[in-house]
């Protein structure tokens, strides 16, 4: 008779973006890692604004858990209650945990993010706002950050004859962080497609309806510009989850609804409950950052469990963004770097292929036939 088993360290990470998988699957070889998440899918959202104009990459961007773990399992609930170690999930089951990882990222207004569980449903919702944005002359984006600005480059990609209308109260495109160069040259770009860029002013009243459905409205700005448009999307509120947090554990909530962390990514105060992704203080919300810090995360958890190692920390990088604008164009910044990411580079970092393949790895999804009739290859 050989030893009885060993029992694992119950790791307990909660949401699976683009952060929680990370974790998930670099500690499945030493813990029992159960992966909370009430979505039937990996939403690789950085592909969603494609997949609103071109659908056929909708199956390439809601990637089924199924491959993800060897040994853990994907639990399809919701955290409702967490305080320490004691995770109470909605459907009332209480899971005890040796380990905690707060995931749950931030919800986005729709396209960008999707807040149905439901892989068909989601589907659903999308292929209806392609159907209703086809159908619209002129469309009106409120918020010219870079979803924003990323948006009108995918909506005149595919329908150039559109008109399309950028709006936003800041004085510039993509927000304070980024260089007066990479604005000027994406703002060159977007006034080459034809995009107009209405900066400093934003609407007096909303418009009437939901984002993405087709109906024709008129709207006046508070500086007295009237807008006629089709269709409108939000194209900006980035909203940190982070509602189930108790007793312990709501203390490190701040107001803004991020969990606050130390360098190591545990949540202060806490020693075995760590948080990153959109949903901690560690850094701006961006996959790239989660995913470093899910090395991070999971390094510091195997040096608990295997009690070898100093914990790690994590460092924030100096701004970057790639920003496509379409397939072929747009224009990026790199950290340390004087000069900025040409429209080829971006296409072949991103706007190309939209990043899917590192995650249709990740997740372990065999690939299948063409999606959009070409030759089958994922991206
Ligand atoms: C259109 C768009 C384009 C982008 N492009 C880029 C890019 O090019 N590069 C880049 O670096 N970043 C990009 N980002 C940002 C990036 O998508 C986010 O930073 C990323 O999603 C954060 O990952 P996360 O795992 O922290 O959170 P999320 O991706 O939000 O995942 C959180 C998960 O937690 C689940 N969850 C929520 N509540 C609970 C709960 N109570 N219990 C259990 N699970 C829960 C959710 O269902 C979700 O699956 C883009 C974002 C958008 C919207």
């Amino acid at each position: 008779m050989g030893e009885p088993a060993q029992a694992r360290p119950v790791v307990a990470v909660l949401g699976g973006g683009y952060a929680g998988v990370n974790v998930a699957k670099s500690l499945d070889d030493v813990a029992d890692v159960l992966l909370i998440e009430p979505k039937e899918a990996f939403v690789h959202n950085v592909a969603a604004l494609r997949a609103l104009v071109a659908p056929s990459w909708l199956p390439r961007i809601y990637l089924p858990y199924a491959g993800l773990l060897s040994h853990g399992r994907v639990i399809r609930d919701r955290a409702a209650k967490v305080d320490g170690g004691r995770v109470e999930l909605a459907s009332g089951e209480v899971i005890q945990a040796d380990y905690v990882v707060l995931a749950t990222g931030s919800a986005y207004p729709f396209p960008a993010k999707s807040d149905l569980d439901s892989t068909a449903a989601a589907h659903d919702k999308t292929l209806a706002a392609h159907a209703a944005l086809a159908a619209a002359g002129r469309v009106l984006l409120l918020g010219a950050g870079p979803v924003g600005v990323e948006l009108a480059g995918e909506i005149t990609a595919t329908w150039p004859d559109k008109d399309i209308t950028l709006i936003d109260p800041a004085g510039d495109i993509l927000g304070a962080r980024f260089r007066p160069e990479l604005k000027a040259e994406i703002r060159r770009q977007l006034s080459e497609i034809g995009v107009r860029v209405l900066l400093g002013t934003q609407l007096a009243a909303g418009p009437p309806g939901e984002p993405g459905e087709l109906g024709p409205f008129t709207v006046r700005t508070d500086s007295g510009v009237q807008l006629t448009a089709d269709i409108w999307f939000r194209c900006h509120g980035v909203r940190p989850v982070s509602d189930y947090l108790a007793g312990s554990l709501a203390g490190a909530r701040q107001p803004d609804g991020r969990v606050a962390v130390a360098p190591s990514l545990q949540v202060i105060g806490q020693g075995r409950v760590f948080a990153l992704g959109d949903v901690a203080t560690a850094d701006h919300p961006m996959a790239g950052a989660a995913g470093r810090q899910a090395a991070v995360v999971a390094g510091n958890i195997r040096a608990f469990i295997t009690g070898q190692g100093e914990l790690a920390e994590y460092e924030p990088p100096p701004p970057g963004i790639v920003v496509p604008i379409g397939p072929t164009g747009g224009a990026g910044q790199r950290g340390g770097q004087d000069e900025l990411l040409t429209a080829e580079m971006v296409a072949e970092l991103k706007g190309r292929d939209m990043m899917v393949d590192r995650y249709i790895e990740l997740l372990g999804v065999p690939v299948s036939g063409p999606a959009d009739g070409t030759d089958g290859t994922p991206g």
